[in-house]
């Protein structure tokens, strides 16, 4: 996402625009028939991944039925877990909420884990309402004529428009509609009609009831409202979470606290309250239900008393889709001395559908280098992206797009408008790669604090 940096004291930094590491990412690059474009939406190759990915995402627009579902996207770092979920995030619609959360998040001492959790899923599932439509100036809501002041025999009669549902208005006529339009006649306002001319005249505003009229028995034809201006009843839906709801009606957080982020705990009567309100309103036919996306990256972050609160979270009716990521193999569940595939418990991923990334070959590293190049606002000469190919290929894609920043800074100090390889080289000695960084403490360990812990006591990848 970009945002703009003011400009700051003496240094005149103007529209600096801060490009994040998946702002290239529009889409997951499927064609009609869900099948993966080799490139498309910002998206590369990973076609299987993102095939499967197409089809949850059908099942979470299809709505309600998918309540619950969890997906465990597997892979090495860098293969693109985090961009796939990105990826259907862009293409939910805007009334879907999508929630990521980065699994060490959820340890903070401001609130319990599963609080952190609860409220996690519950940002994930939004509320449709529909309320109808305030009215606006210049709007007709509905007229209703009433002969009975005037009597049936008048050329004129007296309007009253008004703001309640019913859904007709006297056939006017096309003439008349037109006068009520150029008079800007609004709500309330109590005006007299010449039938035969159509002509109009404001008398004021009066509020007078449809039950009044009705009591008096008026001999008032009504007619379905024709279609344009005059047809001005609008529904009105907006979509809020149900934590936003929650928040809002938390007596001792109260609404500002959506702004702050502040929320503190919620209590579990108000989650009880909200539920049984939506309940109500989804059986009036006034809210329906949105699960959205629930995106925890890091997974195995998480631990034992997380992966049971999952486990059965994901059967509430109002739980969102989860997509968990995991870039481990068999290692150890956090909070206990087992091990487990991607450090998940057996009967957590007993729930999950798992899809697996797999590595990138070199035309697919360059493609996305290329694609980030332009992202970055980065020209970039064909040698050189051909070396930061190779460099991607040897190290990880994560390193080889960093570099493409501060090869272009080093470029740009040389007053050059593309990038090339002696930009690249160098910045390849400035800074180092994961494997390099490792050489590096392997032979110089000695020197730093810590040293005590063995190489080999180190987690597993
Ligand atoms: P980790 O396990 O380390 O979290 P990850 O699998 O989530 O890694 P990403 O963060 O998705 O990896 O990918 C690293 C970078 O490469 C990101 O900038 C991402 O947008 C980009 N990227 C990865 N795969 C693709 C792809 N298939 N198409 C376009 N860009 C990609």
């Amino acid at each position: 996402m970009a945002t703009n940096t003011a400009t700051t004291g003496l240094r005149d930094i103007t529209n600096l625009e801060r490009i994040g590491a998946h702002s290239h990412i529009h889409g997951l690059g499927l064609d009609d028939s869900l099948e993966a474009r080799q490139s498309g939406q910002g998206m590369v190759g990973q076609v299987k991944a993102r095939r499967a990915a197409g089809v949850m995402l059908k099942m979470i627009q299809e709505g309600n039925r998918n309540a619950g579902r969890a997906i465990l996207m597997a892979g090495a770092p860098g293969t693109g877990k985090t961009a796939i979920a990105m990826g259907m995030a862009q293409s939910l619609g805007s009334d879907v909420p999508f929630t990521m959360l980065a699994a060490s998040e959820i340890f903070s001492l401001e609130m319990s884990k599963t609080e952190a959790l609860t409220q996690a899923f519950r940002r994930s599932i939004g509320v449709r309402i529909k309320e109808e439509s305030e009215i606006i100036e210049g709007e007709v809501v509905e007229i209703q004529i009433d002969r009975s002041t005037t009597g049936l025999g008048q050329k004129s009669g007296k309007l009253t428009l008004k703001t309640t549902e019913m859904e007709t208005i006297y056939d006017l006529g096309a003439k008349m509609i037109d006068a009520l339009n150029k008079e800007k006649v609004m709500a309330g306002d109590v005006i007299t009609i010449d039938k035969a001319s159509g002509r109009i005249s404001k008398l004021g505003r009066s509020f007078t009831r449809a039950r009044d009229y009705d009591a008096m028995g008026s001999d008032t034809k009504f007619v379905q409202c024709p279609e344009g201006e005059l047809q001005k009843r609008k529904e009105v839906v907006h979509t809020v979470s149900l934590h936003e709801m929650d928040v809002i009606n938390s007596r001792s957080q109260g609404f500002l606290a959506l702004f702050s982020g502040d929320t503190g705990e919620i209590k579990t009567e108000v989650r009880e309250q909200i539920n049984q309100k939506v309940g109500e309103w989804r059986e009036e036919g006034k809210a329906e239900i949105v699960p959205g996306v629930l995106f925890i990256d890091e997974v195995h972050v998480l631990d034992i008393e997380c992966f049971s609160f999952l486990n059965r979270a994901l059967e509430d009716p109002l739980a969102p889709v989860v997509i968990m990521a995991s870039n481990r193999g068999i290692s150890k569940i956090r909070g206990t001395n087992y091990k487990s595939p991607h450090g998940l418990p057996v009967d957590l991923l007993d729930r999950l559908l798992i899809i697996s990334t797999t590595a990138y070959t070199e035309p697919e590293i360059k493609q996305i280098l290329t694609i980030r190049c332009d992202e970055e606002d980065v020209q970039m000469t064909e040698d050189a992206k051909d070396i930061l190919t190779r460099i991607g290929m040897e190290t990880s894609l994560r390193y080889a797009i960093h570099l493409i920043t501060a090869s272009s800074f080093v470029a740009k100090k040389r007053k050059a408008t593309a990038v090339d390889v002696a930009d690249i080289k160098r910045v390849y000695s400035l800074f180092l790669d994961e494997k390099r960084s490792v050489q590096m403490l392997k032979e110089y360990q000695g020197q730093f604090m810590y040293n005590e812990v063995e190489m080999a006591d180190r987690e597993p990848a």
